[in-house]
């Protein structure tokens, strides 16, 4: 089974004034779909066509660099375009936030580090919130389309909420001005889907 391009659970532009509708259009339809199609190609013909794509990323280092960063470009993409949703913000309730509250101090603290790992990972990459293999919440970044899942990544553990941060994720808006999208990126989140993968990660 070839992997597939997941359609956006929205239109390209439910996310704007945040994120533009052209960025959606070129990130989700150009973008993600290369990196199916250069996953697919990689993996043609190799057991890797049976696997998920969380499992193909848990044993990453078996793997040549193009399953590596396209299969992260995959799972990646996939996870961002459903932590987001039209009129998305606000803050967390329940569990996660109590679980926030206790790793971070507070959501405001736990967003400036967010957004900290997020401006200080030099080049293309992502901010991560995972639960780790203790289950308590962890932040970082990972560089180009690794994440967390992958047994070669610094920070591990199951991603939770991830923020793209590649200049195609918001240069066409926001030019070099990674932390305004990144400011502007909290008022999309969907925080009842970030809290539905914190509860199953938890589990
Ligand atoms: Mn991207």
């Amino acid at each position: 089974m070839a992997f597939e391009l997941p359609s956006l659970p929205y239109a390209f532009n439910s996310l704007e004034p945040h994120i533009d509708a052209r960025t959606m259009e070129i990130h989700h339809g150009k973008h993600h779909q290369a990196y199916v199609t250069n996953l697919n190609n990689a993996i043609a013909g190799t057991d890797a066509e049976k696997l998920s794509i969380e499992d193909i990323c848990k044993n990453i280092s078996k793997y040549p660099m193009a399953v590596r960063n396209n299969g992260g470009g995959h799972y990646n993409h996939s996870l961002f375009w459903t932590i987001m949703k039209a009129g998305g913000g606000g803050n967390p309730s329940g569990p996660l936030a109590d679980a926030i509250n206790s790793a971070f101090g507070n959501i405001d603290e736990f967003k400036t580090k967010f957004a900290t790992a997020g401006a200080t990972r030099f080049g293309s990459g992502w901010a991560w919130l995972v639960v780790g293999a203790d289950k308590k919440l962890a932040i970082g970044s990972s560089p180009n389309q690794d994440n967390p899942l992958m047994d070669i990544s610094d920070l591990k553990g199951t991603p939770v909420l991830g923020l793209d941060v590649w200049e195609h994720a918001y240069y066409l808006n926001y030019q070099n001005r990674r932390p305004d999208y990144m400011n502007a990126w909290w008022n999309v989140v969907n925080w009842d889907e970030v809290a539905k993968r914190f509860t199953a990660a938890m589990k």
